[in-house]
Order: C-alpha cells, then structure tokens, then sequence
C-alpha cells in the first residue's frame, strides 16, 4: 500500500499527474527513513530535517508532524514491514508547467514501504569509492528531488567498477553521492561541518553521538583529498547503508585495505543502538 495525497491506496490504483511539478522541475523535497523491527529509526532528526527543507523551498508540508508521523506508522503496519525503508516526497504540487510558483496547487504527499535487508557484506568487507568533483549546487543540505548530479556520479563510480562517489569542491572533501564521508587520522574522527555543502545527515549526527559516547574524539571540520589519502581509515554513514567501511579509494587501498579498529567500535555501537529499539 501507498500513503497518497489522503489516502492509503495499493500502487497500480495511484493516479499521478503529469503535471506534478516533480516531473517538470525537481520541484519537491523527500525523506528516506529506516525501519527496524517495524518501527521508524530516528524519526525527530528526520522530522526535523524535513521542515527545515520544506520552510527553504517554501512547500508547506501538508500535515502536523504528529499527524505525518502517525500516518507513517499506520503505512508501516498496513504493510507488516519489519526491515526496511519509508521513502516519502512532498511536491508543491501539479499545475501548468511554469517556472513561477502556481497559486493553486496543493502540495502533493506519496509514501511508500519497501523491505530491505541491512547491507551485511558491505558492513563486514567495507566498499571502492572513486573521487569525483562535487557539480552540485550550494544548498546541498536540502533534501529535494533534485538528484541528476548524484546519480550521474554515482553511476560514473559503477562504470568504474567501484561501489560509490566520494565528492570534493577543488580538493576540499564533502560527502558521497548518498551518504556523509568520516576520516579517522591518529585516533581522531573527523567530517565535513554541518553547513550548506553537504546533507545533514541524520547518520552522520548518530556517529557523532555514538563517538562522543565512546570518547573518541571528532572534529566537524573540512578536509582535503590529501587528508582523504592520508587517512588511517574511512567510511561513510547513511541511513541505508549505516556505518560502511571504505577500503579503498581511486584503486589504492585505505590504512591496511581493511575495516579500521575505529570503524568497528562505531559500527558495534550502531548495532547495539538499533538493536535495542530507538522510536524517539
Ligand atoms: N548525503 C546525501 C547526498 C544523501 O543523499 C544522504 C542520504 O540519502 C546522506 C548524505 C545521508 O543522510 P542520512 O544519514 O540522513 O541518510
């Protein structure tokens, strides 16, 4: 079943319009939220993102946060999903294709659930990344449909026989085509801040946490490709694929070519987060 505009349909009985402005412009934001042992991961941090990305592209979101949520939790359960993801997207709506906002579209709401495993082999044998300028534009912590740079990058990785993309702005390194980049140098965690260059990742803020929690230290600070080069270890955070190792990067391998000692404390404390059920 999908959550559609008001209502709960199955897919083959929605009715898009080829007017949405999706389809012309991109026009429209979304959130992709994890689901484990059927109950949404983080969902405040998302949430909260979301309203931040709606307010800076001026869509209203269609219901209170209480009602979005509780209407999330209803797909959830109409769809037994115990592993897996919510995807959501909010247009501003279908209207006659013109730049200018339309003045009576309603924003269009579509949710769907979708089982998926948690990635178990990039997690234990960790990734190949490709580094790749960063094209995008300059507001790349809202979260809006506007992928046709990620996806052209992410699939330039694949054609290159690695697994992802890892972005820099004239050397300075942002963040993968999906997910957020972490080094660890001497111990030391460190990650692109939190500004308009990369998506504040909800990920990214539990890595944060979790490693304050473990007393290693991190920094929010950016660094350089050679800082990239340099590292002891790498990985990449995401709420699909959590906390993957990166082992190699442009065919050279990262630290010893393995996932680091740093990597796995965090990724044993992930695990134990989401294993003990976390519905805040
Ligand atoms: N950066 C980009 C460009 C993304 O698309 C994503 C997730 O889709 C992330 C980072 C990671 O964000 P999160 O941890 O909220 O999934």
């Amino acid at each position: 079943m999908y959550l559609y505009q008001h209502e709960f349909l199955p897919k083959d009985e929605l009715r898009i319009s080829s007017d949405d402005r999706g389809y012309y412009f991109g026009d429209g934001i979304y959130e992709v939220f994890r689901v484990y042992n059927g109950m949404l991961f983080e969902p405040a941090g998302h949430y909260e993102r979301l309203e931040r990305s709606a307010r800076d592209v001026r869509i209203s979101l269609p219901y209170s946060i209480d009602r979005l949520d509780g209407l999330l939790r209803q797909l959830i359960e109409l769809n037994k999903l115990s592993e897996g993801i919510v995807y959501m997207q909010i247009t501003r709506g279908a209207a006659e294709r013109t730049h200018a906002f339309p003045k009576q579209a309603e924003p269009i709401l579509t949710a769907y659930c979708s089982e998926l495993a948690r990635p178990l082999q990039a997690l234990e044998h960790g990734i190949a990344a490709v580094t790749a300028d960063d094209i995008r534009w300059l507001r790349c912590d809202l979260k809006t449909l506007n992928l046709l740079p990620n996806v052209m990058a992410k699939q330039a990785a694949l054609d290159q026989g690695a697994q992802d993309v890892i972005f820099h702005r004239s050397g300075t390194v942002t963040e993968c085509s999906s997910s957020n980049i972490m080094i660890v140098k001497d111990g030391e965690l460190r990650t692109h801040p939190a500004n308009h260059l990369i998506l504040h990742g909800i990920t990214r803020a539990v890595v944060l946490r979790l490693a304050a929690e473990l007393h290693i230290p991190a920094k929010e600070e950016a660094f350089t490709l050679d800082d990239l080069n340099n590292a002891d270890e790498v990985f990449l955070s995401s709420t699909t694929m959590e906390i993957t190792p990166i082992v190699s990067i442009d065919r050279k391998p990262v630290g010893s070519g393995a996932p680091g000692p740093v990597t796995r404390k965090l990724q044993s404390a992930f695990e134990h987060l989401i294993g003990s059920g976390n519905d805040g």
